[in-house]
């Protein structure tokens, strides 16, 4: 679904991504971990185009989308992303700011775009609160309409942002099991995560990133059971 090719990214004299590859299968979880600054933020946003790659490709399904020719913004529609702090828009309720970009990016029918609002929210554990405006909701009700709202234009492609950081700890239990959820449907998803635990447990693939390199990389059993090199060892000791 996303790939890359040698993706550099340089902010200023400071180079952010090095010769960054990445082959992220059809319904497979990625996680990339690694210590703060070490990347992984970054190159999300590249994927998603927030960020100018500066050498390098990047490929979502058959699509080169670091050609220069490409629409970005044509390129988000098809990528769901959900980041730390849930960014809902405060003066719309939880049902129109899921339907805001279906209805008018996508020219999705309103009636159409509510149903599958509802449904999201429904399977999501937030019946009843459509009508709410963000404020009355927990930070964890907040991160889940966010993720509602990335799923709403049926993306192909799903990057979220350690989206548990902002949250207290009792709530974050409840956003990691919509992410179980969705991996069970299939989802494939790019997860930039501190929840080592967590990415043990989803990842299908482990990406360890180290100085803006993919230092290491393997199964998550081969990453967190037996890592090979000593950066990454040293990274997980500190960690766990
Ligand atoms: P964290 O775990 O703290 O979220 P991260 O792995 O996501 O860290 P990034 O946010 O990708 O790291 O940042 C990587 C490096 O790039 C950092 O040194 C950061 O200071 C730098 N950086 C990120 N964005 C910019 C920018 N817009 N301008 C200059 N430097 C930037
Ligand atoms: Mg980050």
């Amino acid at each position: 679904v996303l790939r890359m090719e040698s993706v550099r990214k340089v902010f200023g004299t400071h180079v952010v991504l090095d010769d960054v590859d990445l082959d992220v299968p059809p319904h497979t979880v990625t996680a990339l971990i690694g210590a703060s600054g070490s990347g992984k933020s970054t190159l999300l946003r590249c994927a998603n185009l927030l960020e100018t790659v500066d050498d390098g490709a990047i490929w979502l399904e058959d699509q080169e989308i670091t050609d220069p020719r490409v629409d970005a913004d044509d390129v988000r529609k098809r990528i769901g992303v959900v980041f730390q702090a849930y960014n809902l828009f405060p003066h719309l309720s939880v049902l129109d700011n899921i339907t805001l970009a279906p209805r008018r990016v996508h020219g999705v029918a309103r009636r159409e775009a509510e149903d599958r609002a509802l449904a999201l929210l429904d399977r999501l554990g937030l019946r009843g609160k459509a009508g709410d405006y963000p404020d009355r909701l927990s930070g964890g009700q907040q991160q889940r309409v966010a993720i509602v709202r990335a799923l709403a234009t049926d993306p192909k492609l799903l990057l979220l942002d350690e989206i548990t950081a902002a949250l207290d700890p009792e709530l974050v239990g409840e956003v990691l099991e919509v992410v179980r959820g969705l991996k069970g449907d299939g989802m494939t998803m790019v997860i930039a995560t501190h929840e080592m635990g967590f990415a043990r447990e989803v990842a299908d693939q482990v990406c360890f990133l180290a100085d803006g390199r993919v230092h290491e990389r393997g199964t998550s059993a081969e990453i967190f059971g037996s890592p090979r090199e000593e950066r990454t060892q040293q990274f997980l000791r500190r960690i766990t």
